[in-house]
């Protein structure tokens, strides 16, 4: 069967040890064929393994491209050379960047696309937004296309150096206090709450929080961290809105990233340590949320991830509460003042918990 319809939901998902060389035989099962097929991936690592991946398909039905960035003058350019193929099906392999410029590339080309990805290190996995960075250099959040089918290997992801899990496991933090917040927004701004979403995004987090073995050798641990990821793009894309992963602690970490103090840190690390403290804010924080980011290696304090961010705290509270126009939150329920007090006295919460 060709499968022309884009996606709306990926129909192929699959988690799995050693299943790189199995792809062509798992499009197969699900009675998909195709004729032409162009593999995009980054430069190194990633581009190893779609030579890996090519060559369980006959080589003249597949091409190879490198995405050299995820600009969008990169996106036109490889636009360029889909359209003067007769392409009818695109494969990203590799991290973020690669995976959301193939499903903006799939928005724009109208052609389906699996993710393959080599990295997991936060939720954009599946999700229908693409960030790429315009010409003037800044970074936008643009309309994309589902991936069709999302395969990961795991012996693949198990190569990327453990600060991706981390920050993985980190960013699931952040479903904790988002969600929290939503249902301040929804008693104060009556703003909609879809049941679903929230209960997919609160259940991710609470999967992994609770698990029995947190310890990223055990491969039972790292299929969970993915699952949570995955379920909280389904959560986010069942809303129509980052809301169910995405409060205060986003708001405050982009604000930090604004300016210019997240320079080497991975967004998942900075969310999981700005969640505890929102948790804080929120009066929801438990014993189990500190315990969980102690075993996963996420800094508690702010200060731990830069030193600078303590002495900016009243900047970074404003700029947080500006940066979304219509996202309420916590911030939106306490004075600078009150959040810097709040702050003083999360740091001495934390040092009696140590
Ligand atoms: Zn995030």
């Amino acid at each position: 069967m060709i499968f022309k319809q884009l996606a709306h939901l990926p129909i192929i998902f699959k988690v799995d040890e050693n299943i790189l060389d199995q792809i062509g035989a798992i499009l197969r099962q699900h009675n998909l064929s195709f004729g032409s097929i162009l593999v995009l991936s980054g430069s190194s690592f990633s581009e190893q393994i779609s030579q890996r991946l090519i060559a369980n398909f006959d080589k003249r039905e597949c091409k190879h491209e490198v995405v050299q960035n995820n600009s969008t003058q990169e996106v036109q350019r490889l636009r360029n050379i889909i359209q003067s193929h007769r392409f009818d099906l695109l494969i990203a392999v590799g991290g973020g960047k690669v995976l959301d410029t193939v499903k903006r590339l799939s928005l724009l080309t109208s052609i389906n696309h699996l993710s393959i990805p080599t990295i997991i290190s936060n939720d954009g996995l599946i999700s229908p937004i693409a960030v790429l960075t315009n010409e003037q250099g800044k970074t936008e959040s643009l309309p994309a296309t589902m991936p069709m089918g999302v395969i990961i290997d795991l012996d693949v992801v198990n190569r990327a150096p453990i600060k991706f899990m981390r920050a993985a496991a980190g960013d699931i933090l952040s479903n904790i206090s988002a969600t929290h917040d939503w249902v301040i927004a929804n008693k104060k701004q009556r703003e909609p709450i879809n049941d679903i979403a929230y209960e997919l995004s609160r259940s991710s987090a609470s999967g992994l929080i609770n698990f029995s073995d947190t310890n990223f050798q055990n491969k039972a641990f790292i299929r969970q961290i993915i699952y949570g990821q995955v379920n909280s793009g389904l959560a986010m894309s069942l809303a129509g809105t980052s809301r169910p992963c995405s409060g205060s602690e986003h708001l405050l970490s982009h604000a930090i990233d604004h300016l210019g103090y997240s320079e080497d840190l991975l967004h998942g690390i900075q969310v999981g340590t700005l969640s505890l403290f929102c948790l804080f804010l929120q009066k929801k924080l438990k014993k189990v949320h500190l315990e969980y980011a102690k075993k996963t290696d996420i800094p508690l304090l702010p200060n731990d991830l830069n030193a600078k961010i303590e002495n900016q705290l009243s900047e970074i509270f404003e700029l947080g509460k500006s940066i979304r126009v219509g996202r309420y939150t916590i911030l939106d329920e306490i004075s600078n003042e009150e959040f810097l007090d709040e702050y003083e006295k999360y740091r001495s919460h934390i040092s009696s918990t140590i």
